[in-house]
């Protein structure tokens, strides 16, 4: 579908973002009888930096969403067991708390942009909104290049970063982040890498390994500025790099090759809480705020505060809920689903930056990291 809107095209709910928080947000608001329209500046399907690991909590959301038959064709792999590994070679192995699924971006996010379609969102590829004004009292306005759309609310999904961020004095922009994401898809021999996920640890961030669907590898790694600085943006070098430092990435990356393409870098990734409200834009996902990758839940999290907003902008829709209900309706949905992970996955994050603390991965570490892996979801 085109981007290109001549005129004011309106709605009742704009979503901007059509990953997973914005799929899910105009999932549930077109089921509940919205006008909605997403717009999604990518065209997918399309890569994406991430770890691929979607906990269980996940679930009930994609089963509400329709996705449970298309999620099993992918044939994704089932990860049952974590292993942490020091760069000297120190690990620790546990099972997870229960099973997760690990399926690319690629994929999953196509799957669920074609969800909300299904419900009855109008999806809007190629269309990056560079201006939302308004508010939820008079009404808002959204632009793009060539392109305009009135709505009543607004969504913000719109991930980790954005220039909307900036655009809407969000207060966490004035934090230089620190951390940068990057990745690769790997194919080749994987039977080492069956049901487990594994994360190598180096000075100033961590390698994230894992199969998805198809038998291929996905590698995902969270490093420091320095770090990516000191690489010179060679990502592929840097990984040479680390697997010439650490027996144990080695082994785990032999028999494996890069399929073709450069390696992906994220936006920069400023961990922490963003803020649900950014001025009467109701955000979700990321761009209300991005947990540590570690705990493998930011999936999860996107998918249920999106479906999350969609009960309460129903009934601002119908008249029953006013806008200063809605917005505290908004926070209090959001604490009460984000809040304390964000709390316990912080305390843990000493562990799982590459500094000093990661060095305390051991054997006798395992039911101390069986405990992060359940207190952190
Ligand atoms: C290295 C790393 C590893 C991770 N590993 C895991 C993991 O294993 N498991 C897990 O659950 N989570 C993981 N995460 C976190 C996870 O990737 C995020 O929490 C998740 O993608 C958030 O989804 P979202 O829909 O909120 O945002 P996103 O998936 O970032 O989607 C935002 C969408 O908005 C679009 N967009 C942005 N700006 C605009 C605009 N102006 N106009 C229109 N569209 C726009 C983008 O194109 C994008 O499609 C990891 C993150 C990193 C950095």
């Amino acid at each position: 579908m085109d981007a290109r809107v001549s005129g004011v095209d309106s709605c009742d709910v704009a979503v901007v973002g059509g990953s997973l928080a914005g799929a899910a947000a105009a999932a549930a608001l077109a089921r509940a009888g919205a006008r909605v329209v997403v717009l999604e500046k990518a065209r997918f399907p399309r890569p994406k930096v991430c770890g691929c690991f979607l906990s269980h909590e996940a679930l009930p959301i994609l089963r509400r969403m329709g996705m449970d038959e298309e999620l099993r064709k992918e044939n994704p792999e089932t990860i049952v067991r974590f292993t942490l590994v020091q760069s000297t070679g120190g690990r620790v192995e546990a099972n997870l708390p229960a099973p997760v699924l690990s399926i690319s971006r690629h994929r999953l996010d196509a799957l669920a942009a074609q969800a909300a379609e299904r419900a009855g969102a109008r999806m809007r590829f190629g269309a990056t909104v560079v201006a939302v004004e308004g508010d939820l009292k008079s009404g808002f306005l959204l632009k793009g290049q060539g392109w305009e759309l009135a709505s009543r609310a607004v969504v913000g999904a719109w991930g980790r970063y954005s220039p909307l961020d900036r655009r809407l004095e969000r207060t966490f922009i004035s934090r230089k982040p620190s951390l940068f994401g990057f990745g690769k898809t790997l194919t080749g021999k994987s039977d080492h890498l069956a049901n487990r996920a594994v994360l190598h640890f180096f000075e100033g961030g961590y390698v994230g390994i894992s199969r998805v669907e198809g038998g291929l590898v996905n590698l995902a790694a969270l490093a420091s500025r320095r770090v990516v600085h000191e690489a010179h943006d060679d990502l592929e070098g840097l990984l040479t790099r680390l697997s010439g430092r650490s027996v144990s990435l080695a082994r785990d990356l032999e028999g494996l090759t890069a399929v073709p393409g450069a390696a992906l870098i994220s936006e920069p990734v400023s961990l922490g809480t963003h803020g649900a409200l950014a001025g009467d834009v109701l955000c979700v996902g990321d761009a209300a705020g991005v947990i540590d990758p570690y705990t493998g839940i930011g999936m999860s999290l996107a998918l249920l505060t999106g479906d999350a907003v969609a009960a309460s902008l129903a009934a601002f829709l119908a008249g029953t809920l006013d806008a200063k209900s809605l917005r505290q309706e908004h926070l209090r949905r959001h604490r009460e689903i984000a809040g304390r992970r964000f709390f316990t996955s912080r305390l843990f994050r000493p562990f799982f930056s590459g500094g000093a603390l990661s060095r305390l991965i051991h054997p006798a570490a395992a039911p101390l990291a069986r405990w992060a892996a359940k207190v952190t979801r």
